[in-house]
């Protein structure tokens, strides 16, 4: 039999892990490797002919999508949802008509954990089919110190839109917490502010828009490493944190202006239940973000913090609602699940009680529910479970919850 070999390189097949043979040729694992590579780079060299594709979807499109799954915060979503709709209509601008450049347009939230940040700007990526990755601001530090560079950020793009660096570049990223990098103290020269000023210096040209090189696996930058050159002019980056106690900074300012509150807030109270719905860029100044970064954040919005009602809503009118969640599972065991009103409303006192927003809705559910999910799996006769007031205290009073009782 005639000895295979790769057509490109020559190689014998009894040398390779993998041969692949066409009509009257062959190619081996390395030449495709190889080739992979040449194409790879071809394409990042060439200049992007076509406007990318994608559907523009208005405003209020979006903002119905995102009813859907998220309760409440209609300021916010109408502020993301513009904010977005006009990062496409950028992306789709002609480069013919340069003397009107959009502008981006970076989004700053203000919310109290668990009020749906996140949950957000997930649900809004989800629907504009564009690379989408969350980054946690507290793990980052000034280039040369431990923690994470803000290139790190944009590996988790990257990886997000499969190393797609044109995807990539019309993405968004949310970074949550950024509040954490908020200024130590006013006084800058004691000791270095690594994870704090420096980081916050450090974003301001990644949000402003530049061409950054790119440890593909992430990690910290060397020398040996083949980097990727992302440029960063049209990433839409959408900021969150719960910035807690900037309520005083808000009360302050609003205080110490007599025209402005005079005028602003004439005849109507200042509701100091939801202070953050006041607040404005001095306000994240005060608290310790500096001018030029919030430059380039200049849309601030707020997430509203969730009452009862909220949380009822949460509980069980989402697409994805816990309730339905939980009723989809116990339907796959044969069983019907019942949420009585009684056993909503007590999961929601317990919610407001422990004070965990909507996060805490699922823990106490699973305190609540564990019980049944292990029993009823290998117990045919129960083919119903309801869940009331007195079911949900009984099993919630056994829980872990009980036993640490928060203050
Ligand atoms: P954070 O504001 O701290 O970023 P998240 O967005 O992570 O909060 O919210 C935690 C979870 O709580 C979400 O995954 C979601 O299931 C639920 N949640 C929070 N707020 C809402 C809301 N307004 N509507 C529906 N679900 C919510």
């Amino acid at each position: 039999m005639a000895q295979v070999t790769c057509s490109f390189c020559g190689r014998n097949k009894k040398d390779v892990d993998l041969m692949v043979s066409g009509i009257s040729a062959h190619i081996c694992n390395f030449c495709i490797e190889q080739a992979h590579q040449i194409l790879g780079e071809e394409d990042k060299n060439r200049k992007p002919t076509k406007q990318p594709k994608f559907k523009l979807k208005k405003p209020k499109e979006l903002t119905d999508y995102l009813n859907q799954y998220v309760i409440g915060q209609y300021e916010a979503k109408k502020v993301l949802t513009v904010a977005v709709y006009n990062h496409f209509k950028r992306l789709l601008q002609k480069h013919e008509d340069e003397d009107i450049r959009i502008e981006k347009s970076n989004i700053i939230m203000v919310g109290d954990t668990g009020t749906g940040k996140t949950y957000l700007a997930k649900t809004l990526a989800k629907v504009l089919e564009v690379p989408f990755c969350i980054a946690d601001a507290t793990v980052l530090t000034e280039a040369g110190y431990v923690g994470e560079d803000v290139e790190s950020i944009l590996t988790r793009l990257l990886q997000a839109a499969d190393y797609n660096v044109e995807a990539a570049e019309r993405g968004i990223v949310y970074i949550d917490e950024i509040d954490k990098i908020a200024r130590k103290s006013d006084n800058p020269s004691i000791t270095r502010d690594v994870s704090g000023e420096g980081v916050q210096q450090a974003l301001l040209k990644l949000l402003e828009g530049t061409v950054v090189n790119v440890p593909p696996q992430g990690g910290r930058k060397h020398p040996d490493q083949k980097m990727i050159q992302v440029n960063t002019e049209n990433i839409l980056f959408i900021c969150g944190g719960a910035f807690d106690g900037i309520g005083r900074h808000i009360a302050k300012r609003l205080n110490t202006q007599p025209l402005g509150f005079n005028k602003v807030y004439e005849g109507r109270q200042v509701d100091r239940t939801n202070m953050l719905q006041y607040v404005t860029a001095q306000d994240l100044k005060s608290f310790g973000l500096i001018p030029e970064l919030i430059g380039r954040l200049p849309v601030v919005t707020h997430l509203d913090p969730l009452d009862k009602d909220a949380l009822k809503s949460i509980l069980t009118e989402p697409k994805n609602a816990l309730t339905k969640q939980y009723k989809k599972l116990m339907d796959m065991e044969g069983v019907k699940l019942v949420f009585e009103e009684s056993g909503i409303d007590y999961i929601v006192e317990k919610a407001m009680e422990y004070n965990l927003g909507a996060r805490g809705l699922r823990s106490i559910c699973e305190a609540i529910i564990t019980d049944a999910m292990y029993e009823l799996p290998s117990d045919d006769s129960v083919k119903e479970l309801v869940i009331d007031a007195k079911y949900a205290q009984e099993q919630f009073d056994k829980s872990k919850f009980k036993k640490l009782q928060v203050a």
